[in-house]
């Protein structure tokens, strides 16, 4: 970098090329982020004053964030902030950074809401992206959200405050439904949402350093398979549902046919839905849990069905 003070111009240009020369493929975009970040502006302002003079600390910054970028570092940790469903959440390295994918998830749930009061339970929150945007979306739902924890739970409630709707989330710290158990929830819940960790042994071992070496392994990794999680959702999920409750939860590429035997096989749910994101990709997965009167009635005919008590 020059020694004088660097021109907002002079700035995106040097910062872009480090970031190329760091083998960052999108280098301009992201320089013209972090820039705009520092300034407070957006993107697009940049450029109404391209000869603005940064000042040092300004340059300071931007050195900083630069070099963080280039050891791959994502933009959003760095930041400590993202957008999702059109609020700004906080995150840090305890929680999984939203994904675009995950708004879809949201779509669907509020797809399925019911019209008036409902509960819904959002199993593994981490930055609470999902719970949050719900109760934000639909003004008449309660949410009971889970995670593992601590740290990612302290996140999640301070997004919850920032968008104003902590006093309808409740977050409660603990492994997927364990801690609804004394919460007299059971039957209670019109929807269940979860982005569950998903990722396999395998394709761990490929998940781009951006992901492998920042985000929290206890987000990501769903055991040997990737289904662990949601073999134990699934399981659990039909006790929480309302009859005509809905499951809704995201997966990985490649897991729908998987994720979807294991929702056949419960023998609880009708009506599996499955979406693609953006690219194409099986996505989001929903389901519906069988009404109690009818189940029971096949259950009669095959002789085998055991009402829950
Ligand atoms: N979507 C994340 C990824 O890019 C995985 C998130 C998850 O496991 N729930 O790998």
């Amino acid at each position: 970098m020059p020694s004088k003070n660097p021109s907002v111009g002079e700035a995106l240009r040097a910062a872009s090329q480090t970031l190329k020369k760091n083998g960052i493929e999108d280098h301009r975009f992201e320089a013209e982020y972090l820039l705009a970040f520092i300034l407070k502006i957006k993107r697009h302002e940049l450029f109404l004053r391209p000869d603005r003079v940064l000042s040092a600390a300004e340059g300071r910054l931007l050195s900083a964030y630069v070099k963080k970028r280039s050891l791959r570092e994502p933009l959003q940790y760095i930041t400590g902030e993202t957008e999702f469903r059109g609020i700004t959440f906080k995150v840090s390295r305890a929680v999984l950074i939203p994904r675009p994918e995950t708004e879809i998830l949201v779509d669907e749930a509020i797809k399925a809401a019911p019209a008036g009061a409902f509960i819904a339970l959002d199993i593994c929150a981490g930055s609470g992206c999902i719970a949050i945007s719900l109760a934000k979306e639909v003004p008449l739902c309660r949410v009971f959200a889970t995670d593992i924890s601590k740290d990612a739970l302290t996140a999640a409630r301070e997004n919850a405050s920032v968008a104003g709707v902590e006093e309808r989330i409740t977050f409660l710290e603990g492994s997927l439904f364990d801690p609804l158990k004394t919460l007299d929830l059971e039957g209670k819940a019109a929807l269940i949402l979860s982005n569950p960790p998903y990722v396999s042994t395998e394709e761990m071992k490929k998940l781009p350093q951006e992901i492998k070496g920042f985000e929290p392994r206890s987000s990501l990794w769903g055991g040997a398979d990737g289904l662990r999680f949601f073999r134990r959702i699934v399981k659990d999920a039909p006790k929480y549902l309302i009859g005509k409750g809905r499951l809704i939860m995201e997966m990985g590429y490649g897991q729908a046919a998987g994720v979807r035997k294991i929702i056949e096989a419960s023998g609880e749910f009708t009506g599996i839905e499955v979406k693609k994101d953006l690219s194409g990709i099986e996505r989001i997965i929903s389901a519906t849990r069988v009404m109690p009167s009818s189940k029971k009635a096949k259950g009669r005919m095959r002789g085998s069905f055991h009402f829950p008590a």
